[in-house]
């Protein structure tokens, strides 16, 4: 496994949050993608991760290997509080930002004031 940060800067969609659903097992959020596209993506209150509703999340546990999506969510999530949002799959990598990080499944996100 050696995918490069670049391609998964990449992945991470820009998404648009549309609705934002607090329920007791989770928070239930709407993403619009660039394409239009609107995904349903369940916030586990248990902190397990993110659910998709996309093609990727019928083959994949995205609280494991997260979409696009989930990454897009994330990354607008934290803007929303001024941060911006690196992901990466090296810890390697991540460590040498010297930055905030935080475990998505299997790739390593890292946030620095925006
Ligand atoms: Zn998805």
């Amino acid at each position: 496994m050696n995918r490069h940060a670049k391609k998964l800067q990449k992945k991470a969609k820009k998404v648009t949050i549309l609705n934002k659903v607090a329920t007791q097992s989770g928070i239930l959020w709407t993403v619009k993608s660039p394409s239009g596209s609107e995904y349903d993506i369940f916030e586990h209150a248990d902190g397990s991760g993110f659910s998709c509703t996309c093609e990727w999340a019928k083959y994949h546990d995205t609280r494991k290997s997260a979409c696009s999506h989930v990454l897009g969510l994330i990354r607008a999530i934290k803007a929303e509080k001024g941060k911006a949002t690196s992901f990466w799959f090296d810890a390697e990598d991540a460590k040498r930002q010297h930055r905030a990080t935080f475990g998505v499944g299997d790739i390593i996100a890292t946030t620095r004031t925006a």
